[in-house]
């Protein structure tokens, strides 16, 4: 087990197959005042620098990073900003952080409803065959898995996003016991403080910048032109939810019973040992 001292730089893995609402949960851990939302750092490392997601090249923060500096780059985030948890989605491998003095690694396992995963990996892919998003989703489960199964156990913490949903506090308060940090009630609050994301979920992540009043700058788009509209789908949805009590059960309207007997014969049994229904509520 990695003994993170009080002093040291900590980098959150969040780990977790595609649309399982890792975005929702980065902001959200990144809302603790000794943490930072970095969300997807594989956008800087394509683009041999960082590009704010909201702020775009005229981000204060970002802005300060210095891309010709040798300083590890977590280290390098922590100093600029002043936080030393940074919360990365699947980034194990993007920026360097293994044996890097003064940086030690945690990782939360984000485990959500394969059913509701299926489905909203159909709704990006403009596509209705389950049995592709079933077999997808256990394969990402199970790589995962591998991985996590490396590592020492006192160094994992898994995590169920419909409780995270649910239960914030409690579940927050469980991760930052975790990660050896006090509990701060207002994380909970995760659409209130500034945040400066390099990439993740588009629609909710443009949807936060707006109800604090900001716009997202064009930068990241220009930057990454591909596809950019295409994630914009279903904008409204994440307009009208109410961040205080955020649920994402779209998928239940939209699984067919053909859709749900298929995931239950390709992944029933996986989402049964995480503990959700096979098929069929
Ligand atoms: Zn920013």
């Amino acid at each position: 087990m990695e003994q993170p001292s009080s002093r040291d730089v900590v980098v959150v893995n969040l780990i977790s197959p595609s649309y399982s609402g890792s975005t929702w949960a980065n902001i959200l851990l990144g809302s603790h005042p000794q943490a930072m939302a970095l969300c997807e750092v594989t956008t800087m490392v394509k683009l041999g620098r960082p590009i704010c997601f909201i702020h775009g090249d005229g981000c204060p923060l970002w802005s300060r990073y210095d891309t010709t500096s040798t300083e590890n780059p977590y280290l390098q985030i922590a100093r600029i900003s002043g936080k030393r948890l940074l919360v990365v989605n699947n980034g194990i491998d993007d920026l360097p952080q293994a044996g890097v003095p003064g940086l030690a690694r945690k990782y939360v396992f984000l485990v959500r409803d394969g059913r509701a995963t299926a489905a909203s990996a159909l709704r990006k892919w403009g596509s209705k065959n389950m049995l592709k998003a079933a077999r997808w989703w256990k394969k990402s489960i199970r790589r995962k898995e591998r991985m996590l199964g490396k590592l020492d156990p006192a160094d994992v913490l898994q995590v169920c996003y419909e409780r995270l949903n649910d239960d914030t506090p409690a579940q927050c308060k469980r991760i930052c016991e975790f990660l050896g940090v006090p509990y701060e009630a207002s994380m909970v609050e995760y659409w209130k403080p500034e945040h400066h994301p390099l990439d993740g979920n588009a629609r909710l992540l443009k949807t936060l910048a707006e109800k604090r009043g900001e716009t997202v700058a064009p930068d990241l788009e220009k930057a990454k032109p591909e596809g950019f509209e295409g994630r914009m789908i279903d904008m409204d949805f994440y307009r009208k939810a109410d961040f205080a009590n955020f649920q994402d059960e779209r998928w239940r309207g939209e699984v067919t019973g053909w859709q749900m007997f298929v995931f239950r014969m390709v992944a029933g049994r996986l989402n049964r040992k995480y503990g959700y229904p096979s098929g069929m509520d």
